[in-house]
């Protein structure tokens, strides 16, 4: 098969849907692989390294459409890319269809095959395609919120795992799936005095199984979170309904009852946020700050480390990517169950039920 991979052209966007890895595993199983020009710069991979890989660079996005069968992408294609999609394509990206009809209309239009990474879901209701992003933004949830913790920054000055003779920060997560789970591990790893608040009581059995002693878990209602703002520095909102709006856990009222220079992560921005203040920031102007407590609300934080997020994402993806090129998507689809859960458009026809509710399309 022929495998190509555009440059991402969304406003921001320095991920790349292949590695020179990726692009070795393709060629030697003898498929073609085919690069445009400076699309892995972003994320520090050359085009020197994908051609020792054994891909070939092409000049332009129009070039790289019109050569694939196959194409990888990261984000959903934009709107200069709409017409260079052709029938028949197969194009493996993150479409978030639900949240954009001019791109639905185009997709159908397009005739292409559209598999989404975001809806790939296995039989246990986990999103292969989601956790690596969410693994990041986990992770990185800590580490900016340290940061913004620092006096100049606008927190309150405190360290994170304190110095002896002083105590740690206390970190409050507000749910324990992936990002909870990450943003714990580090900043337990910091020393910090990490509470996670989640509702799943099988959750927090294990998660009390797995973690170090400086984390705990507790039932997550308001008078336990309540409970805990007068003594909180930091909070990561890190709560999911799957296919609904978070949840408000911390209202604008509750604001008031925190130390001034606390600081607030919501991770779950881009599901509305789980702190009623939240408001989607960028990474140009991450924070804001209401009643004295700062907020970091930005919805697309894994972009920010494009060079680990791709080799997370691509980790994921590459074993499906290299199912599909080997069988076609038909064949892949039932070897790989999950992967049929990803097909949302096929050849003009929405075969993904949300998509076509949402759009008051034909199912
Ligand atoms: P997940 O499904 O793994 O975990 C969500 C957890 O929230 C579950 O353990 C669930 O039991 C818990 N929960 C549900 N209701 C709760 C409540 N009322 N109180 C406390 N906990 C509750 O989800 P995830 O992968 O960890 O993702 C979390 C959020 O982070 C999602 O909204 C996701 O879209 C978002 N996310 C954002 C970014 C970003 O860049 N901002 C990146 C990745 C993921």
């Amino acid at each position: 098969m022929r495998i190509a991979v555009p440059r991402e052209i969304k406003n921001n966007e320095n991920r790349v849907a292949l590695t020179p890895a990726g692009a070795k595993e393709f060629v030697k199983n003898g498929h073609e692989v085919f690069i445009q020009r400076s699309a892995g710069e972003g994320s520090g991979f050359s085009d020197a390294a994908y051609q020792y890989a054994g891909a070939e660079i092409l000049p332009t996005i129009e070039a790289t459409y019109e050569t694939g069968e196959m194409i990888m992408k990261v984000k959903e294609p934009i709107a200069p890319e709409y017409d260079l999609i052709r029938e028949d394509q197969l194009i493996f990206t993150y479409f978030h269809f639900a949240s954009h009809e001019p791109l639905t209309k185009a997709m159908i239009n397009s005739k292409a095959v559209c598999l989404a990474y975001e809806t790939v879901e296995k039989q246990d209701r986990s999103l292969p395609l989601l956790v690596p992003m969410s693994e990041v933004a986990g992770r990185m949830a800590v580490q900016k919120g340290a940061n913004y913790l620092e006096k100049p920054l606008g927190g309150r000055g405190i360290l994170l795992g304190g110095v002896p003779g002083t105590l740690p920060a206390k970190v409050l997560i507000l749910g324990g799936g992936i990002v909870g789970t990450q943003a714990a591990w580090m900043a337990a790893g910091l020393g910090a005095d990490v509470t996670i608040m989640d509702v799943s009581l099988p959750r927090m059995r294990y998660l009390s199984d797995v973690m170090p002693k400086n984390v705990k878990t507790m039932m997550s209602n308001e008078y336990n979170i309540r409970n805990f703002l007068p003594s909180v520095d930091l909070i990561i909102g890190a709560v999911l309904i799957p296919g609904a709006k978070a949840p408000h856990l911390i209202t604008k009222d509750m604001l008031r009852e925190m130390v001034p220079g606390t600081v607030l992560v919501d991770v779950a921005v881009d599901q509305g946020g789980c702190i009623e203040t939240c408001q989607p920031t960028t990474h140009e102007n991450p924070t804001y700050t209401i009643e004295g407590v700062l907020h970091y609300c930005v919805a697309n934080m894994p972009g920010a480390v494009p060079y680990t997020s791709t080799l997370a994402l691509t980790n994921a993806t590459l074993p499906y990517a290299l199912e599909l090129a080997r069988t076609g998507w038909q064949e892949a689809c039932i070897r790989f169950p999950e992967l049929k859960s990803g097909l949302n458009i096929i050849r003009g026809d929405v075969v993904y039920e949300a998509v076509a509710n949402t759009f008051d399309l034909p199912y």
